[in-house]
């Protein structure tokens, strides 16, 4: 799966949001988040991030910080 990390803190941008072919891009008040469940992993959205906020899990989340993040807050926060 994909997930979103800390710099899409106050992005106001939502193109990832736009090519997302399963819609599974949720939005809280500060950022987004992409449910992982959902997420069918095809890797659009990331080139489309302007500050690189959308990684694979694979990347830069070793202890699953971002992973669980996302997960949790794509069941709470409304879908976008
Ligand atoms: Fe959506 Fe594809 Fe990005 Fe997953 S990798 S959030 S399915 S655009």
């Amino acid at each position: 799966t994909y997930i979103v990390t800390d710099a899409c803190i106050r992005c106001k941008f939502t193109d990832c949001v736009e090519v997302c072919p399963v819609d599974c891009f949720y939005e809280g008040e500060n950022m987004l988040v992409i449910h992982p469940d959902e997420c069918i992993d095809c890797g659009v959205c990331e080139p489309e991030c302007p500050i690189e906020a959308i990684k694979p899990d694979t990347e830069d989340d070793a202890d699953g910080k971002w992973l669980a993040l996302n997960s949790k807050y794509a069941t709470v926060w409304p879908n976008i």
